[in-house]
């Protein structure tokens, strides 16, 4: 039987905390569907964005970070997330 070790992954980050920051976030269309304000970042819903992703679409909080993993798969990440778990290698 083989033996195989991960390898250290890598992501390409980008900080989202406005429209244009990233080119697959769009400002969320339904802000109100997170109330007056959000319940995981407690900013306004109208300061949201959505990343447009297969399934299905997942919704940024400024301040989050978009990643992308070696698959070329994209998500947002919160930028405690991303300080905790991974060094910076590259600016
Ligand atoms: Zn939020």
């Amino acid at each position: 039987m083989a033996k195989f070790r991960k390898r250290p992954e890598i992501l390409e980050a980008t900080l989202w905390s406005k429209k244009g920051d990233h080119p697959d976030v769009i400002m969320h269309p339904e802000p109100t569907l997170l109330g007056k304000s959000c319940l995981h970042c407690g900013k306004p819903g109208k300061k949201h964005g959505l990343l447009k992703t297969e399934p299905q679409d997942q919704i940024v909080c400024p301040g989050d970070f978009i990643v992308t993993n070696m698959l070329g798969k994209k998500y947002p990440l919160k930028a405690r997330v991303l300080e905790i778990c991974y060094e910076k290698i590259e600016d």
